[in-house]
């Protein structure tokens, strides 16, 4: 595993070769037995194999036509590049939160009073139950994402933030440390309407010692 974020090829820091372009498709590093409480086996694949990857693959086109495009022509109503710029963001993000939401899954929801992250989460929130409260509350609430950030050029403390889509909704700078995708995508298949066992399934599935990694290496 490489580095945290703002990497290329992808956060993985694993060069596939399975993508035209600058960003490639990172594999699916977590066992499906780890990660079974949260979904089913069809949907371990389809997410991956499917929705993840469409988004790097479009994140590439989406380069590949920007180079190409008419900029004398932009226009905020209407224009090639506008449609481009925004797919560049939406496919960027869908890319990298995926990879984020994978990442710090497969644990199984223990925590140890002593990590940084759970320090810092009691002093922001006020304790660990009410963190998890609101994030549950932010993760309900959204369409897409629910991140918990850094909330750097802030005031550095850790706030939830609801994306509702991937690229609506980030704060900019923020550092994402935790995220559970909330497009039903992710949970129907095994849950169906019930989001909030999906919820309860996932935060019993957070691996907290990577979690806690994460965060001491960006934290400031
Ligand atoms: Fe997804």
């Amino acid at each position: 595993m490489s580095s945290f974020i703002f990497i290329v090829p992808s956060y993985f820091g694993v060069d596939m070769g399975n993508s035209e372009g600058t960003y490639q498709i990172g594999p699916l590093l977590i066992a499906y037995e780890k990660v079974k409480s949260v979904m089913d086996e069809e949907t371990y694949k389809w997410h991956h194999d499917t929705h993840y990857a469409g988004y790097v693959n479009k994140r590439n086109e989406v380069e590949s036509e920007l180079s190409k495009v008419d900029r004398s022509k932009a226009n905020a109503n209407y224009s090639a590049f506008r449609a481009m710029k925004l797919e560049e963001t939406w496919n960027g993000n869908g890319m990298l939160l995926h990879e984020m939401y994978w990442d710090t899954m497969g644990g199984d929801g223990k925590y140890d009073a002593e990590m940084e992250i759970i320090k810092r989460l009691d002093e922001d929130f006020g304790s660990f139950q009410a963190w998890k409260d609101d994030m549950t509350a932010t993760a309900k609430s959204g369409r897409g994402w629910a991140v918990l950030c850094i909330d750097r050029f802030s005031d550095n403390k850790l706030r939830n933030f609801l994306f509702d889509a991937h690229n609506q909704g980030g704060i900019v700078g923020s550092v994402p440390i935790l995220v559970v995708d909330v497009f039903e995508h992710a949970y129907y298949h095994k849950f169906g309407p019930d989001r909030g066992a999906y919820l309860a399934a996932f935060m019993d599935n957070i691996d907290w010692k990577k979690v806690d990694e994460k965060f001491n290496r960006h934290k400031t």
